[in-house]
């Protein structure tokens, strides 16, 4: 039988947002590889071989994934969310395009998910109803000083933003400084939400303002969101109209 890499995202914790092509390509996967708490989401059972593996390892887990489905292996590779977003499916097209010549005839599929962005706008209300930018705030790839100039033109420029790796211990100080950038460029009276765990038992959401904000609503299992100036309250929802005022 040949072999096949379907890059899957699992959605972001509810077990009823993982699309039906993703769950049919589990149930015919011989291997599942991704990090370790993405692996543990899958069910294991006879027939399937599961390689947890640590975080930041994701060139050589990509490339493992390639080499079994070079050998005749159907694997899926897993990733939170989207596996476009922030996540493995790059990963893979990096080993692919740095791999042997013929693997760019191996049968290689990426099948979407519910991205935590979309998953937390839509516990909240409409917040990103209007143009959004998706940022990053890991500077485990890029260099912070990148990091905070998107930051401040997107703001000037009026998106409203999604904030994705927003604040880890190694790196408590960044997610202050994200902050009092946006205080400056978008007004302190700016919405901000921070939704934990969404979709998720732990779910724990919270809207303030920019300045009521403390970089300890945040951690790496927060997805974070601020709005633009004309994002507002109706009750308990929060949106963000269609127009620009
Ligand atoms: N591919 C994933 C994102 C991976 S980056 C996706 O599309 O969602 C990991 C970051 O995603 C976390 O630091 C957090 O900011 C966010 N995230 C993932 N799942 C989440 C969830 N259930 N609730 C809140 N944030 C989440």
């Amino acid at each position: 039988m040949s072999g096949w890499v379907v890059v899957a995202g699992l959605g972001p914790g509810d077990e009823a947002l993982i699309t039906d092509e993703v769950r049919a390509a589990l149930a015919g996967a011989t291997d599942v590889v991704g990090y370790i708490p993405y692996v543990k989401r899958v069910a294991p059972r006879d027939g399937l071989t599961l390689h947890a593996s640590d975080n930041r390892v994701e060139l050589d887990r990509a490339r493992h994934a390639l080499e079994m489905a070079a050998a005749g292996r159907r694997v899926v590779v897993v990733s939170s969310g989207d596996p476009g977003v922030f996540a493995m499916a790059s990963a893979l097209f990096e080993a692919l395009e740095a791999g042997p010549r013929e693997w760019l005839s191996l049968d290689i599929r990426i099948l979407p998910g519910i991205t935590a962005m979309l998953a937390a706008a839509a516990r909240i209300g409409a917040p990103l109803g209007h143009d959004f930018a998706a940022i990053n705030l890991s500077d485990n790839l890029k260099p912070w000083d990148l990091i905070e100039h998107r930051l401040r033109l997107a703001a000037q420029a009026g998106f409203a933003m999604a904030f994705y790796n927003p604040r880890s211990k190694s790196r408590p100080h960044q997610f202050a400084r994200a902050l009092e950038v946006l205080r400056t460029e978008a007004g302190g009276d700016t919405l901000i939400t921070f939704a934990r765990s969404v979709t998720k038992p732990d779910e724990e959401i919270t809207t303030v303002t920019l300045n009521e904000a403390t970089p300890e609503m945040a951690d790496m299992r927060t997805l974070v969101i601020v709005g633009n100036r004309d994002t507002r309250a109706v009750g308990r929802w929060i949106y963000t109209p269609r127009s620009a005022s």
